[in-house]
């Protein structure tokens, strides 16, 4: 893998946001297509075996670039198979329910990619760090997701999370893009000021969700996401590789002979 899964304690601060993970901007741009076209095909072969799913989950703070990250991983994917949800503040009938019950109905079924932009980790993140809810509320949600998807993975989803590691200067750098620029202007949201006050918080926030929920069916990878062309191959490259370690396979025709002589001359 060209990154390892997260294991034990998680200290963000330790980890480069910048890094290039030994890779040039020259070479990944053309190696990028080779892993979209692994993506594609494999997605191919997962939806034409139909027994087993892949779920991805995208993490990251305000214009870490979990939409685009998105986009350029499944590029040349039949978007037939790949189901994407992006996860806003809950509506009404959603906190009438349990945290997870939104989310257990956007799982991917047998055969599909399902992509989640945000997830059930709002939960312990934002949930906590706004003081939505009490610790003695959100602290027990960490056995609480490992446990469900723990279920999950034993019913043949594989599961991904990539959190989406941006500089706070960087991060200021994409939201000035979102004045300043027309076509991003859409994205605009003064809460998301609000939010980068509190940057240490959401970080404290990250390490605690990452270090109790990283584990060998759910793993979670810290991307470096200052550079955008770093972070979507590295996101591509571990799906890519992570499909093949599943291996899919396209049913066999299972017809007797009798049946396809039967058949061919017709
Ligand atoms: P971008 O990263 O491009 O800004 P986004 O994912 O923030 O996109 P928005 O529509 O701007 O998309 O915001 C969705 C908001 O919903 C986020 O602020 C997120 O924290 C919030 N949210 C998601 N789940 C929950 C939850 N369970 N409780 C409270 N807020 C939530
Ligand atoms: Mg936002």
């Amino acid at each position: 893998m060209i990154i390892s899964p997260c294991q034990g304690r998680i200290d963000l601060s330790k980890l480069d946001t910048n890094a290039k993970l030994g890779l040039d901007k020259d070479t990944v741009e053309k190696q990028m297509l080779d892993a979209q076209q692994r993506v594609a095909s494999l997605q191919h072969k997962l939806w034409a075996e139909n027994k087993r799913a892949l779920l991805c989950v995208f993490q990251g703070m305000d214009a870490s670039g979990k939409d685009g990250t998105v986009r350029d991983a499944f590029f040349l994917t039949n978007p037939d198979g790949v189901k994407v949800t992006s996860f806003k503040v809950p509506s009404a009938e959603e906190l009438d329910h349990d945290f997870l019950w939104r989310i257990h109905k956007a799982v991917p079924a047998r055969g599909e990619i399902g992509v989640f932009n945000r997830s059930h980790y709002e939960d312990v993140l934002v949930v906590r760090v706004e003081n939505i809810v009490p610790e003695s509320v959100w602290r027990p949600r960490y056995a609480q997701i490992n446990a469900f998807e723990q279920l999950l993975a034993a019913n043949g989803v594989t599961i991904l999370k990539f959190f989406l590691h941006m500089s706070r200067d960087e991060q200021r750098k994409q939201l000035l893009e979102r004045i300043h620029e027309p076509d991003k202007n859409w994205k605009f949201n003064a809460d998301d000021f609000e939010k980068r006050k509190k940057w240490d918080d959401y970080m404290r926030a990250y390490e605690d969700a990452l270090s109790e929920t990283s584990t060998e069916h759910a793993p979670w990878f810290v991307i470096p996401a200052d550079r955008r062309w770093v972070r979507n191959y590295a996101v591509a490259m571990i799906i890519a590789e992570t499909l093949e370690r599943l291996d899919p396979e396209y049913p066999r025709l299972k017809l007797s002979e009798l049946e396809m002589e039967r058949l061919l001359s017709q």
